[in-house]
């Protein structure tokens, strides 16, 4: 990732005494200074749409909806192209939904067209160039400006506000930061005075590493928990499992970045006796969604970005319970704009306005990201998401982390990094309560592994998933795995 020199950049990239200096000098400035007139402009926006009239939410949308249009038309060549096609202006815009007369876009649009889709020239200092969804295709690259993630970071506090969080609050995060060496204590941590934040080593999560954090995270007072999902959960089941004593400093656990599996949430809860609380974003900038404090359904923020649920035919998905993937309209990025931009991840439509806390958004649940990675094939070629064997019995109880790899159907290696207690008899547990779900067509083996390597960005894969899968998670024909075996060989 080329990085342009914003102010957050610039400060991701300056060495710790640095940021020790700074940040001695900047405990006199109240937090909210410190990043700027984007930021505190951002959070005022976002804490007032929290009560936004229905009218309010759609002339918004509109206005944002018809701008980011109207610069694609003027500078972007793919863009204007394809609005001639269609003989269309922005000007066609009246109501939100007068943006579907635009063709969606996906990935192939990006790999294909993403120069052409941009605005502005890409190699100013103000712009950075970034690369996303690696693991499975090619990584693809986009383009936007430096200066987003002020505006990102505003609504995520907006959103954390809900439960209490307040900028400037103590603030522990296992979220994929490189924390390079151990300290004499043992521990992998790391301080940053500006944001009071803490960080720890997710990478690193054997129990002696897991009871060092803990016992550090447990003389810091009053704080809160940002973590992935899984490293959230990784800390919870070790204090669940006795490997530590529980916290009584946690003020609410903020999780993000990962689907939130069934049992996650509840183990968190439980073991740090606070709130858990969790969004759902992108490194586009294309939409952003949080839970509010009274349900744990995803609140899209009216002003960050436009969103719309369509089904496998591109048709507007707008009855409460049916599903539909994310497309999104980003107000954010100003480089390179993404119009109707198919995210690849599924959610269930809920309707326009919360009834539990009254907020006029968009409201979605069950949000499933990356499902192709999250399946496991079957015996007779049923895929199986992960998500639907809803493991929140004692199937993994003293299992640290797990991972299933499959190379062919019918067949899975389940890794397990175990606690100390771990045993046959656990063993003989998890077979039996898989093949309650797999019933029959699933070959499972055990392998005991000391650890389970994460993504690049530190983020858990549940299903290391080596068979093809299109993109509704469904295996391709044996031809073409075969074929596409040969590729991976020669590549
Ligand atoms: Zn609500």
């Amino acid at each position: 990732m080329k990085l342009a020199l914003s102010r957050k950049n610039l400060w991701d990239a300056s060495p710790a005494w640095l940021k020790q200096t700074i940040g001695a000098a900047l405990k006199l400035a109240p937090p909210a200074m410190v990043l700027g007139g984007a930021y505190r402009k951002a959070l005022a926006d976002a804490r007032a749409s929290e009560s936004w009239t229905v009218e309010q939410v759609r002339e918004r949308q509109v206005r944002e909806l018809r701008a980011i249009c109207e610069l694609a038309y003027e500078k972007s060549e793919f863009y204007r192209g394809v609005m001639q096609r269609l003989s269309w202006t922005p000007a066609a815009l009246q109501k939100p939904e007068d943006i579907r007369a635009l063709p969606l876009i996906d990935k192939a649009t990006l790999r294909e067209q993403g120069r052409a889709m941009c605005v502005r020239p890409i190699d100013g200092r103000d712009v950075d160039e970034v690369s996303t969804g690696g693991s499975s295709g090619q990584p693809l690259k986009f383009y936007i400006q430096a200066g987003r993630s002020a505006v990102e970071f505003a609504y995520l506090v907006a959103g954390w506000e809900r439960i209490g969080f307040r900028f400037g609050d103590t603030t522990a995060v296992f979220r994929g930061a490189v924390v390079p060496s151990k300290s004499l204590a043992g521990l992998r941590h790391s301080y940053d005075p500006l944001l009071r934040r803490h960080f720890y080593s997710n990478f690193h999560m054997a129990d002696a590493d897991m009871r060092a954090y803990l016992s550090h995270l447990a003389t810091l007072g009053p704080c809160w928990l940002l973590v992935y999902p899984s490293s959230g959960y990784a800390l919870a089941r070790f204090i669940l499992d006795g490997g530590h004593k529980p916290l009584t400093n946690i003020r609410g656990i903020l999780a993000g970045s990962e689907t939130t599996y069934p049992g996650q949430r509840e183990a968190c809860e439980q073991a740090f006796n606070a709130p858990y609380f969790t969004w759902y974003g992108h490194s586009e900038k294309l939409a952003l969604a949080a839970e509010c404090a009274k349900s744990s359904d995803y609140h899209v923020w009216p002003g960050y970005g436009f969103v719309e649920l369509v089904d496998d035919a591109g048709k507007p998905v707008t009855t409460p319970g049916a599903s539909g993937e994310i497309v999104g309209t980003g107000f954010i990025n100003r480089v390179m704009p993404f119009l109707r931009y198919r995210t690849g991840d599924w959610a269930t439509y809920v309707g326009e306005r919360c009834e539990a806390c009254g907020r006029n958004h968009l409201v979605i649940r069950g949000i499933e990201g990356h499902r192709t990675q999250e399946m496991l094939i079957a015996s007779d070629g049923t895929a199986i998401s992960w998500v639907a064997m809803n493991m929140h019995d004692d199937t993994f109880e003293d299992v640290r982390q797990f991972q299933f790899r499959q190379d062919e159907p019918g067949r899975a290696l389940l890794r397990i990094v175990a606690a100390p207690a771990f045993g046959d008899a656990h063993v003989a547990r998890i077979l039996r309560n898989l093949d309650r779900k797999f019933a029959g067509r699933m070959q499972i083996t055990i392998e005991r592994v000391d650890e389970i390597p994460l993504t690049a960005r530190g983020k858990t894969v549940y299903v290391d998933q080596r068979l093809k899968l299109d993109g509704a998670g469904r295996l391709v024909s044996p031809t073409q795995q075969t074929a596409i075996k040969r590729e991976e060989v020669h590549a």
